[in-house]
């Protein structure tokens, strides 16, 4: 039953396990926003896979595609090598792309996850500029794996790595919150745009012409920090100005996430590289990096991989490009979003233990404050992260999937499908304005 198997994955899974410590349900049957538990409990699921099921669990196109390439005998692993279901793939994502990036872009496949995408990106830009640095930024998450770990933000888990993260220099992002110039919100973006010039043009200010700057253009595991469009220009203008690619990693906020099939079109930024995984495979496991054609100065081999291949997971991407594209998901997910997010305003106007609810799209994030302490200087509240578990708790008793992220675990990140119904926006909602004052009772 399924106490002897949450029983046993805890004896023997590794003490690195995550989400199934906080989240005890072991899921059996999944369809769209809906996962059943092997007691047969039902959960609304608002973590997606971290926000990879851009159209829910088992959405029939995605099962079509992955059956296709099976009845058709297509083999399953090929390395990089030319086949149709990749030709369909790489036209598909081109045609996703901003025009003027497109028109000469490169794509290099990647191992199967984001991280991967993210080592080949900076692999890509030391080679093409034959600099070491990177500019990076405070929050910032960018995967697990060693080059990946250097530019995230997290010092614990960065501890594992050693010296890799010397090379990099890191900035303040824009949080409207928690403004790291202690100052209203309001002037975040202004100041975090002006440091990084000013340090930048400081020849005693420690920073080396870098090989590029990475950021998100809404910080997901840092707690779901959307950076304003003015400083995004900013930063694309101190870049160009410098000779310095950009490389958004749009690993999460990709595929519609943010009411916009890429977070940059919000700004009309274009980068020089884009990191894309997660959704893009459709459920299953695909990462690119995709950039400017001047830099593929790439030797045959400098980032190979087995696992490049997964024909099942291009053909699984493929259709869900399509169905986001014909659908219009991307402005779903801005309706969607600007409905979740009115409902969760009221409740952040009734509740103090709501300190913030911010976001894009269908990436939204609520932060759980410790309700009876006096605002700092910046108006914030202190992170509350027991009040924040017990949230996640009080949702789960109800039936709602949620994870928390942030510097201090206290963000409750909602990633839905972007194919939610009305109706399931408002139970999330209703969910959520139980759960809150039921933890901080
Ligand atoms: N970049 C961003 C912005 C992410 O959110 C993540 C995963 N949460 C990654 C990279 C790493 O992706 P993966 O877990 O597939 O390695």
């Amino acid at each position: 039953g399924p106490e002897g198997i949450l029983l046993r994955q805890a004896r023997r899974e590794s003490s690195a396990r995550t989400y199934a410590r906080s989240l005890p349900i072991v899921p059996v049957r999944a369809k769209g926003m809906t996962v059943e538990g092997a007691d047969g409990r039902r959960y609304l699921d608002c973590l997606s896979g971290a926000g990879t099921l851009a159209l829910g669990h088992n959405h029939p196109v995605v099962l079509e595609a992955i059956r296709g390439v099976l009845d058709s005998g297509a083999p399953l692993h090929v390395l990089d090598l030319a086949t149709p279901v990749k030709d369909r793939f790489v036209e598909a994502l081109f045609e996703t792309l901003p025009p003027e990036f497109a028109r000469d872009a490169r794509i290099q496949f990647c191992g199967p996850a984001g991280t991967d995408g993210v080592e080949a990106a900076l692999k890509l830009v030391r080679t093409a500029t034959g600099r070491r640095g990177m500019l990076a930024f405070a929050g910032a998450y960018h995967g697990m794996t060693a080059g990946a770990l250097a530019v995230s933000g997290d010092t614990a888990i960065r501890e594992a790595i050693g010296p890799g993260a010397d090379e990099v220099t890191r900035l303040p992002y824009p949080h409207a919150y928690r403004c790291p110039f202690g100052t209203g919100g309001g002037e975040s973006a202004r100041l975090a745009a002006r440091y990084a010039e000013t340090l930048l043009d400081d020849p005693s200010g420690g920073v080396a012409a870098p090989a590029a700057m990475i950021l998100e253009v809404v910080q997901g595991e840092g707690g779901v920090i959307p950076a304003p469009d003015t400083w995004l220009r900013e930063m694309r203008r101190i870049t160009d100005e410098r000779g310095i690619p950009m490389i958004v990693d749009e690993v999460q906020t990709g595929l519609g996430r943010t009411g916009a099939f890429w977070a940059i079109e919000h700004s009309g930024i274009v980068p020089d590289v884009m990191v894309i995984s997660k959704a893009v495979g459709g459920s299953l496991p695909l990462a690119v990096v995709v950039y400017r054609g001047d830099l593929d100065r790439w030797w045959p081999g400098a980032h190979a991989g087995t696992f490049r291949g997964n024909q099942l997971a291009m053909a699984a991407g493929t259709a869900t490009i399509g169905f986001i594209r014909e659908n219009r998901l991307d402005e779903e997910a801005a309706r969607l979003g600007a409905r979740l997010t009115a409902g969760l305003r009221q409740l952040m106007a009734a509740e103090p233990a709501v300190g913030d609810v911010r976001g894009r799209g269908l990436m939204i994030g609520v932060e759980i404050v410790d309700p009876d302490a006096p605002p700092g200087p910046d108006g914030s509240r202190p992170p509350a992260p027991e009040l924040a578990a017990a949230v996640r708790a009080e949702a789960l008793e109800r039936g709602l999937v949620i994870e928390l992220g942030g510097r201090h675990g206290t963000v409750v990140r909602l990633l839905p499908p972007l194919t939610m119904t009305e109706a399931q926006a408002d139970a999330v909602l209703d969910r959520l304005c139980e759960a809150v004052p039921a933890a901080v009772a």
